[in-house]
């Protein structure tokens, strides 16, 4: 599925983006990893609180000050963004149950932009099985 980012810095919830694409996938019981092939973005699950998303923005951009002297810098200026993508990673899997995300209460899905904005694609892989639930 594509998302379109609309800063270069964020964290886009896909929680039901991702839930209608389990849906319609027609498998009842299973897990489904969701992952990114970008080497600037990442997946990663949390809670959809608006002081927690910019915490987390926050404590990446304290982790990983921007421009501090990486060598990636002098052929694409964007280390920031590869290193920020490697902290939160590139997947995550969640067990499906009668065709529904196994999340927790206050669990969502998100999307992080590391050097948007631009057109994402996110894969949404629902592998059928009946032993995750
Ligand atoms: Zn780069």
């Amino acid at each position: 599925m594509q998302v379109n980012t609309s800063k270069r810095t964020e964290l886009i919830d896909i929680t039901e983006m991702v839930a209608s694409e389990v849906k319609n996938a027609g498998i009842d019981n299973g897990i489904c990893i969701i992952r990114t092939a970008h080497t600037t973005t990442s997946i990663v699950i949390n809670e959809n609180e608006t002081g927690l998303v910019s915490d987390i923005i926050g404590m990446l951009e304290r982790f990983v000050p921007s421009h501090a002297g990486y060598n990636h810098d002098r052929i694409d200026n964007n280390a920031d963004s590869h290193l920020r993508s490697i902290i939160l990673g590139s997947s995550e899997i969640v067990p499906v149950k009668n065709s529904r995300l196994s999340l927790g209460t206050w669990q969502s899905i998100f999307l992080a932009e590391f050097d948007g904005p631009r057109k994402r694609n996110v894969d949404v892989i629902i592998i059928p099985g009946g032993m995750f639930g």
